[in-house]
């Protein structure tokens, strides 16, 4: 504490670095990293980047790496905007999209730092409860807002809200920002980028951390409409004014031109998780059905954070949340076919 900071860095509670083990050593199943290394078409990328060229700075637009993401997903490259990780795109979101009279709204339970941005920022938020089976319910959004924002698939759940719900809430919203981020819809979701078309009012936030391996180069981007891009853009260029570097560039650009690679790890991280939740449902687990790379799971005769801590002391991490409605839930991040294994076989020999 210090006399000489704003009150509004005395209220925050700033991430504590969470353990960060020689991977080596530890099955680390507790912050939804992808367990298989990005598409070697990346690391050529990164080593052709000629460690010359890093005298100078990078492309501030980073438009090469917007146009092919443009064409990865069939929009132009003024509807992309590039961040480094989708944490920083979404502080950008907070700043240039939301409107400040009426609060903006999203889901009790969901990603954490939605409320960390309103504090920081001075925005103004009301959360809306999930309902009795940990889904977002549409019909509670109908209320007066600033925006909404949720993840899809939502984060720690794994649950999926439809693509009809989300219209529904476009239209309902005409004048607001639907921000729809699908950090993790790679695993098992439709993305609402086709949407995007037709809703002016529609952000979706995509990350490279998570389907395309690459939480170390942190890049994350969204799509929107024309004008909601140029927002974010103006924001960017006048408070942050940090682009992605050049190895960044280069590397997200390949990982965007590999979707075979993309393609195959994907559905090898989806095959691990329906696997892993057929031997915690056999282990007496009751498991949230999951779209993300991540399952959310309690067991009903046992505590979470016992079973997180004799995880632990087996080298293996998962994630235990202790909030309200989810103490007894781990969150398990789905690892390679053979670290589902052993966590299995460890769960099987603590129960
Ligand atoms: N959104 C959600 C829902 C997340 O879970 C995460 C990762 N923790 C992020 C955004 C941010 O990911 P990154 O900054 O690595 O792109």
């Amino acid at each position: 504490m210090s006399r000489f900071w704003s009150p509004v860095v005395h209220d925050l509670t700033p991430y504590v670095p969470g353990e960060q083990p020689r991977i080596s050593q530890l099955v680390k199943l507790n912050t939804n990293e992808n367990p298989y290394p990005p598409s070697p078409r990346v690391q050529a990328a990164i080593a052709a980047a000629n460690v010359d060229s890093l005298r100078l700075y990078p492309d501030p637009e980073s438009s090469a790496l917007r146009a092919s993401i443009a064409g990865y997903y069939g929009v132009a490259a003024e509807q992309v905007f590039v961040g480094n990780g989708s944490d920083e795109v979404l502080a950008l979101v907070f700043q240039a999209l939301l409107q400040h009279e009426a609060p903006l709204l999203f889901p009790d339970i969901s990603y954490s730092f939605y409320p960390v941005y309103c504090k920081l920022y001075g925005i103004a938020y009301r959360t809306v409860p999930l309902d009795a089976d940990f889904a977002i319910d549409p019909a509670s959004y109908q209320q007066p807002c600033g925006g909404i924002i949720f993840p899809n698939p939502n984060a720690p759940t794994g649950r999926l809200l439809s693509r009809a719900a989300i219209e529904a809430m476009l239209q309902q919203h005409p004048d607001t920002v639907v921000v729809v981020d699908e950090a993790y819809v790679d695993f098992g979701g439709d993305s609402m980028i086709p949407l995007v078309a037709q809703y002016p009012n529609l952000l979706v936030v995509q990350t490279l951390s998570k389907s395309r391996s690459l939480a170390g180069l942190r890049v994350g981007l969204a799509v929107g409409n024309a004008e909601l891009i140029a927002g974010l853009t103006r924001v960017k260029n006048s408070f942050n004014s940090y682009p992605l570097d050049r190895l960044a560039q280069a590397g997200a650009q390949a990982a965007f031109e590999d979707d075979a690679y993309f393609q195959v790890c994907r559905e090898r991280v989806i095959a691990s998780r329906e696997a892993l939740v057929a031997g915690l449902a056999a282990l007496g687990f009751a498991v949230l059905p999951s779209a993300a790379n991540f399952v959310f799971a309690r067991h009903p005769a046992h505590d979470a954070a016992r079973l997180a801590a004799c995880l632990r002391q087996r080298n293996i991490i998962v994630r235990h949340f202790q909030q309200p409605r989810i103490e007894q839930f781990l969150r398990i991040s789905i690892g390679t076919a053979a670290e589902c294994q052993l966590l299995l076989s460890a769960l099987a020999d603590i129960l």
